[in-house]
């Protein structure tokens, strides 16, 4: 294998985490390769759907698209160094090598076109997508007043904005238990659970806290959401079959997530029970040289600044990791010599 074909990192998934990986990758001065995905990995990432953030400190009411654009054009800056092909990798495999310390390709990535690209490593940045209930067989119901500050899917980023509001949470499983229990707690607001027809799971724990709370659990499958769905924040209620309204002027989605493993199972990392990939600190997965950044790791809390902050851990040992075979291959030589 020609060195020069091979990318110190392959980053596959051009969402907050994998262009956050790439910058930092090309900063190091590592050739890398970013492999954004297509329009249908896109339509189904969450970088798209987050339309405005108030987490982060001087980025307020800045969207993930605006901060990947701009991200992606400040790589361009890079030339060839870091390389960026807006195409899907449909195959990543490992390749057997003469020395394993040695920096060298250790894995194929196979992209929609058929190109196979070579690297020393490669970091899994695919992201997750959150489940959705379905109303009436669809879930365009609900999809119509998501992320417009009336349907959420994050506690840590639009909690607070259930403040003095009526809370609805959809779902079945202690993750809408745990929903509700922590907004109660924390903004003390009103809170409905929305089965939508599905039999409850919650723990013992949860149910406790929630009669606790006096959250009030509905059974009954959703029929209809009302409001304005393009206003912003003008929830209004949502009827249930039994043509009762809960009145929430909020709601969150707790139904779980689909996990986008597949290359991560195809290479053998350890997965948990969700199908997050296991990380340890540095965002390396259980097969040495494979990362795993952002939404699909079953590390922190999935959110941006968390992908930004791990991008840099995993682009860090990667190039440690790369500065170490040199090193070692310089003193072997050296020793050789003397
Ligand atoms: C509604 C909503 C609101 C949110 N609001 C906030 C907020 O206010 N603040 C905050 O900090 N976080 C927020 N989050 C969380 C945040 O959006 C995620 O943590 C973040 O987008 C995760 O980035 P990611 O790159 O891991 O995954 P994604 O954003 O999902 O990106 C995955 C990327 O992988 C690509 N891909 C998938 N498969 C392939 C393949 N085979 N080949 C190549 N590419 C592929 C996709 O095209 C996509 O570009 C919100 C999430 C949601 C759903």
């Amino acid at each position: 294998m020609d060195s020069t074909n091979t990318w110190d990192t392959i980053v596959i998934g051009g969402g907050i985490a994998g262009t956050a990986v790439a910058q930092r990758a090309a900063m190091n001065n590592d050739r890398v390769l970013l492999l954004l995905g297509d329009r249908e990995t896109k339509r189904k990432s969450r970088s798209l759907w987050v339309k405005s953030m108030h987490n982060i400190p001087g980025l307020h009411g800045v969207g993930t698209r605006q901060i990947i654009k701009d991200t992606l054009s400040h790589l361009e800056g890079y030339g060839e160094q870091c390389t960026v092909l807006p195409t899907k990798a449909t195959r990543v495999q490992s390749v057997d090598k003469d020395d394993d310390l040695a920096w060298e390709a250790a894995f194929e990535v196979t992209d929609e076109e058929g190109l196979v690209h070579h690297g020393a490593s490669v970091v899994l940045c695919t992201g997750m997508m959150d489940v959705q209930p379905e109303i009436g067989d669809s879930i365009k119901p609900i999809l119509r007043y998501a992320n417009q500050q009336q349907v959420n899917y994050c506690l840590r980023c639009d909690g607070h904005l259930t403040k003095g509001r009526g809370v609805a949470t959809i779902g079945h499983g202690d993750g809408a238990g745990w929903t509700a229990i922590l907004l109660h707690e924390r903004y003390g607001s009103t809170q409905h659970i929305l089965l939508n027809g599905e039999a409850p799971e919650f723990s013992d724990e949860v149910l406790e806290l929630l009669e606790r709370y006096n959250v009030i659990v509905h059974p009954q499958p959703i029929q209809e959401v009302h409001g304005k769905p393009t206003h912003h924040g003008d929830l209004e209620g949502i009827e249930l079959a039994d043509g009762s309204t809960v009145p929430a002027e909020i709601a969150f989605v707790s139904l779980g997530g689909i996990v986008y493993n597949e290359f991560a199972a195809s290479l053998g990392c350890q997965l948990d029970d969700g199908g997050y990939v296991v990380i340890d600190e540095h965002g390396e997965s259980t097969i040495n040289n494979v990362f795993a950044v952002g939404d699909v790791t079953s590390g922190p809390m999935k959110q941006v600044y968390t992908a930004w902050e791990y991008a840099v851990r995993a682009a860090d040992a990667i190039n440690a990791r790369k500065r170490m075979a040199r090193r070692r291959a310089w003193s072997k030589e050296h020793k050789n010599t003397a």
